[in-house]
């Protein structure tokens, strides 16, 4: 019996090791795909978004009410796909290369001042009220990505709250952290799913629900810029009564000197 262990053993190793492998090799495969699909679609539907916002200036011609109202649901579609798309290409490359930072000082308080400014009118088109109580706040990080934190965050606030509610954003500078967090008067995250919510492609049963178009990937996203940044993302949320997410970075001045941008 002992025999037949030894003589096996070092053969089960070899192949957990190759299996493992070949997993590893076609979980890349996987995410290079995913990234070459992504991108390869993402071109046209940037061209066809653009000229379908193109068809709307006065320019264009006349279009019929009617006209309007599809190019206008052709449109949200366009984008929809586009966002999930944009979200794809961005899990993959994390999955594939780390995240990669481009940093430079920012002020996050920009960044959120310039993302309400685009969310406006899709929540104003539901009568939601949007407030920004901001003070400067410096972090050395790449500024594309930290858009893409508070835009995530925002776009949830209005997609999953009612008509007639509200969001509240704050930029504010803590010791030496910068604390942005986004707060709505929505529908709620039940305790039970809270831990969840960062997970890929996790929705809560309520969001599925109701058809609240998404993806799931967009916590996920948040979550990995911000730990690439090397700060942190909380939640709390009451069910009917709304969330609040926090997020937590190193402000620039909190950095070690070499690191810091001045
Ligand atoms: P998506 O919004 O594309 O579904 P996310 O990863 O951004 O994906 O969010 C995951 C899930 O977390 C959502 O489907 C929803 O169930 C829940 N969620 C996120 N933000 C909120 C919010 N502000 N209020 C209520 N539920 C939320």
């Amino acid at each position: 019996m002992n025999t037949v262990t030894l003589v096996e053993e070092p053969d089960l190793r070899t192949d957990l090791l190759a299996e493992n492998e070949r997993l590893l090799q076609l979980d890349q495969l996987k995410d290079e795909l995913i990234a070459t699909v992504s991108h390869e679609l993402r071109t046209p539907l940037t061209s066809i978004v653009g000229y379908l916002e193109l068809l709307h200036a006065p320019d264009a011609g006349p279009l019929t009410d009617q006209q309007a109202q599809f190019l206008g649901v052709i449109r949200r579609s366009a984008e929809r796909l586009l966002s999930l798309i944009s979200d794809l290409l961005l899990m993959a490359q994390v999955e594939s290369d780390g995240m990669r930072l481009e940093r430079e000082n920012v002020d996050v308080a920009a960044i959120a001042r310039e993302c309400i400014t685009a969310a406006r009118p899709s929540a104003a088109s539901r009568s939601i009220a949007m407030e920004l109580a901001a003070e400067p706040a410096s972090v050395f990080g790449d500024r594309r990505l930290l858009g893409e934190v508070v835009e995530n965050l925002l776009s949830n606030a209005v997609k999953f709250t009612p008509a007639g509610g509200s969001i509240v954003v704050r930029v504010a500078c803590l010791n030496d952290r910068v604390l942005l967090s986004v707060r709505d008067s929505g529908i709620g995250i039940p305790a039970i799913e809270q831990k969840e919510l960062f997970a890929r492609f996790y929705r809560t049963r309520d969001a599925a629900r109701r058809a609240v178009p998404g993806s799931g990937l967009g916590l996920s996203i948040v979550k990995a810029i911000v730990d690439a940044h090397g700060g942190e993302v909380m939640v709390e949320s009451a069910v009917s009564e709304g969330s609040t997410f926090r997020v937590l970075l190193p402000a620039n001045q909190s950095l070690p000197a070499e690191e810091r941008s001045t």
